[in-house]
């Protein structure tokens, strides 16, 4: 295939500028794609697969803001120089995104050998960068595929190793997958949800449901957890651990969470004064400054009073951009919302958090509360958090409380707060209404609803 870059300039140079990448002398995403152009006529007479790949570093924004962004231009740098000295004489290596790297194996021709391959480049980054004084570590996470047959694009092929290195990101650091079919049902199946979902937010049929928080010595309900509940005619129920990280990672958690809050403040306008509605944040939404803003239009448009308030965050949501999700908690606290640390005791917990952020309630994981009657150590964890939170002035609830047993040792233990099955399933608002009228209702009655 011929490339038309750089025609019309006088010279070799307007056109190898145009396919080069100023700061590391690598070829760019242009040079990479003709070179693959290139391969893909050469091989339509000849059988032999061949391998691309795209590599992305773990962790260099980070690394960027931590030592500046000189530092990271030099990391780049020693990064493409050691990519280029691994290629052998037939491959090449390209930078096509800011710290994405892009190589092309002709002659390497099956999936074993293309994960070696990759396996091998992450090996050569993980030993450390000089940053003037300092050294720095990286990882790197490869996706390829190989090209198979006459009928696939340049642009297909690249996909198909985003697509892998899509996966390689999710599964956690320095990993290498290589595409396989499944990989494009299951990316099929997200777009499918993904435009659904978008269909279904502008229409406003993402419901929120309500599960019951209790005072677990008196059984008082106190609150409720507003959980984003999705039908779909074609898909049936998505449930919110499928569509919620797909909302997140396609931009649509901000309509879809406002969508949810409005009809969830809408519905608890009617529930007795001193209950409150808790609410959960994404973590993208705390990199979003305007996050606050649209909560506090929606709360001013339904009338409902901030002080009732509570939002769910959990410990990434904090990890991406610290100084953003304090600014917008600080925004929220101060017109008198509550902040709870949701799932505590799962990911990558840290003390140091709850120094630097103030959390209003901490809400210990699910995962701790079901072994508590059989598991010493879940145990020891759960008086331990709860001394920790008397100490630091926090509430607690123990979340998925399935069994009278488990809330007995949580009373016995002194936690206050409880939130399970056992009390209540999340359920809409009409079931809500039911609820209170049953658990409320010589309270209710005299205020006639
Ligand atoms: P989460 O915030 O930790 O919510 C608690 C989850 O535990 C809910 O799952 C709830 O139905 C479930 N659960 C409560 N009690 C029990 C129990 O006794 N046993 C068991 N097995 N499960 C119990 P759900 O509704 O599937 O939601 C999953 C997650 O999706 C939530 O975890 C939350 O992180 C997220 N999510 C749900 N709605 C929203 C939303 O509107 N916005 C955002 N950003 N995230 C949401
Ligand atoms: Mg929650
Ligand atoms: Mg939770």
């Amino acid at each position: 295939m011929q490339t038309t870059f750089g025609t019309g300039q006088p010279g070799k140079d307007n056109t190898d500028l145009a396919f080069t990448d100023p700061l590391t002398g690598l070829g760019n995403h242009r040079r990479f794609f003709d070179k693959v152009d290139r391969l893909i006529s050469d091989r339509a007479d000849d059988p032999a697969p061949f391998t691309v790949g795209i590599l992305d570093l773990d962790g260099f924004k980070p690394i960027n803001d931590l030592f500046g962004h000189k530092a990271g231009d030099d990391i780049l740098i020693q990064v493409a120089m050691r990519l280029r000295a691994s290629m052998d004489g037939h491959s090449t290596v390209c930078r096509i995104g800011a710290d994405e790297f892009a190589f092309l194996y002709p002659m390497v021709f099956s999936e074993e050998q293309a994960a070696e391959k990759s396996r091998m480049l992450i090996e050569i980054l993980s030993a450390p960068y000089d940053v003037g004084e300092r050294t720095a570590r990286l990882s790197a996470s490869v996706g390829c595929s190989l090209f198979y047959s006459g009928d696939e694009t340049t642009e297909i092929l690249i996909n198909k190793a985003e697509t892998a290195l899509y996966h390689a990101k999710r599964s956690g650091r320095g990993r290498v997958v290589v595409y396989t079919r499944e990989m494009e049902e299951a990316a099929k199946r997200v777009t499918r949800i993904e435009q659904a979902l978008r269909r279904a937010v502008s229409a406003g049929e993402v419901e929120p449901h309500f599960q019951p928080i209790v005072d677990l010595s008196t059984r008082r309900t106190i609150g409720f957890e507003t959980l984003a509940r999705w039908s779909d005619r074609d898909l049936g129920m998505v449930p919110p651990s499928v569509f919620i990280p797909i909302a997140e990672e396609r931009g649509i958690i901000g309509p879809l969470s406002q969508l949810v809050l409005r009809k969830a403040t809408e519905a608890a306008r009617s529930w007795p004064k001193d209950l409150f509605l808790s609410f959960n944040l994404s973590p993208s939404q705390l990199v979003d400054q305007n996050t606050g803003l649209h909560i506090l239009a929606i709360l001013e448009r339904t009338g409902f009073d901030p002080h009732r308030l509570e939002i769910e965050i959990t410990e990434t949501g904090l990890m991406t951009d610290p100084a953003s999700a304090e600014k917008i908690v600080e925004d929220l606290r101060r017109v008198g919302i509550r902040v709870s640390l949701d799932d505590f005791g799962t990911g990558q917990s840290s003390l140091g958090r709850l120094r630097e952020f103030h959390f209003d309630k901490l809400k210990i994981d699910r995962a701790f509360v079901s072994s508590i009657l059989d598991d010493r150590p879940s145990e020891h964890i759960i008086r331990a958090i709860l001394a920790m939170c008397e100490g630091l002035g926090m509430d607690v609830v123990a979340e998925g409380i399935e069994e009278e047993a488990q809330a007995d040792r949580l009373v016995q233990f002194g936690c206050a707060g409880g939130q399970g099955y056992l009390f209540g399933k999340p359920v809409d608002a009409d079931a809500t209404l039911g609820y209170l009228r049953d658990s409320y209702r010589g309270a209710l009655r005299a205020k006639a609803i």
